[in-house]
């Protein structure tokens, strides 16, 4: 990555002014856009968009050359991967239960998976081992810690994450997954960043922003990560109408409408929570600090067909021996909610 002279696109050598003849485009669009993203469909993207730039780098509160937006932080943790970790050589770590694509991007890129797995009821991180993992295992180029963590829903210990920074040093990056932060009061590890060059912090529109449509994800390192990340992503990864719509979400005046619907969901999160407690066939209720809790039950995967021919879908994980008596139920609307009480007081007198 560091030899390789990274591809330099038309709209990066020249930005949108001009008379452009020089990226092979059409002169027209053929239909308008609608997004406000500036140019025409029939032109190409700016790659890495200053205002959009500018209104992410605001939002969590960092300088706009520390980040980079992706689609999704599914783009982020495959480029992470793509970057950092030599195919055959380097190595992961994670801490399954955990979110699935760390893995697959691993996989795909032919790195080494070392899982340090969660263990006891509650599915706790194993911190003591984590950090001797990483101190003796001198493949491993990136720690992936979320935060909240998909789906047990626990946050990692600020002490220990700095603990964490402080044995990957001049070794692995620490990515830190913070896709569900804003379900959290906790701070966010984006104000670390300055001090940290080891540090990534991955951040999404998807969850909170409640925009998983968009796909608008945002990597956030120092200069010196967020360049060798630049060098392969690709050219033109942001569409102009989602620019447009992600800088249409990002007005000042949408942070209200937003603080709201993170209130409704706290409040809905409550109601969900509280309708599940006293239900016997629960062995176990882990509530968590995001938008979805977990549970611990007998034949889960039974609940999960039973409550999909009521057209309900929860999330089973049958391929996976740690969760397979787990289902993890999404907070939804309220309406949702009483169709999914309904179901559960039917599958109770069923069994
Ligand atoms: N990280 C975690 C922990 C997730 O749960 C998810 C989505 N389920 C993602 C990242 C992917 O988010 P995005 O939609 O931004 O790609």
């Amino acid at each position: 990555i560091l030899a390789m002279k990274p591809y330099s696109s038309a709209r990066k050598e020249a930005p949108g002014k001009g008379i452009l003849l020089n990226a092979n485009e059409a002169p027209w669009p053929l239909i308008d856009s609608g997004a406000g993203a500036g140019a025409g469909l029939n032109r190409y993207p700016d790659p890495q968009p200053d205002e959009l730039l500018t209104r992410l780098a605001g939002l969590y509160g960092v300088q706009k050359d520390h980040l980079l937006v992706t689609r999704g932080s599914d783009e982020g943790i495959d480029l992470l991967t793509r970057v950092f970790c030599r195919a055959g050589q380097d190595a992961i770590l994670h801490c399954p239960p955990t979110f699935g694509m760390y893995r697959i991007a691993a996989q795909t890129q032919g790195a080494g998976i070392v899982s340090v797995t969660r263990s006891g009821d509650d599915f706790a991180l194993d911190e003591e081992r984590v950090l001797d993992t990483v101190a003796g295992d001198d493949r491993i180029r990136l720690v992936f810690l979320t935060s909240p963590n998909n789906p047990t829903g626990d946050m990692p210990d600020d002490r220990f994450v700095r603990r964490l920074l402080d044995a990957s040093e001049g070794r692995a990056l620490v990515v830190i997954d913070e896709a569900y932060a804003e379900f959290t009061r906790h701070p966010s590890a984006t104000a670390l960043v300055p001090d940290y060059e080891q540090l990534v912090v991955l951040r999404t529109m998807s969850k909170a922003w409640a925009s998983a449509g968009l796909r608008c994800g945002s990597v956030i390192a120092q200069p010196s990560v967020i360049g060798l990340l630049r060098r392969v992503i690709a050219p033109y990864p942001l569409p102009s109408p989602v620019v447009g719509l992600a800088l249409r979400m990002l007005q000042d005046d949408m942070l209200g409408a937003q603080a709201r619907m993170l209130e409704r969901i706290s409040d809905n999160k409550r109601t969900l929570v509280s309708m599940l407690e006293n239900r016997d066939f629960i062995r176990q209720l882990l509530p968590g600090e995001a938008n979805f809790v977990l549970l611990k039950m007998d034949r889960a995967s039974e609940l999960l067909t039973f409550c999909a021919e009521r057209n309900l879908i929860l999330r089973g994980f049958p391929a996976d021996p740690a969760l397979r008596d787990c289902v993890r139920i999404t907070v939804g609307s309220k309406d949702d909610l009483a169709r999914l009480a309904d179901a559960l007081d039917e599958w109770e007198t069923l069994t």
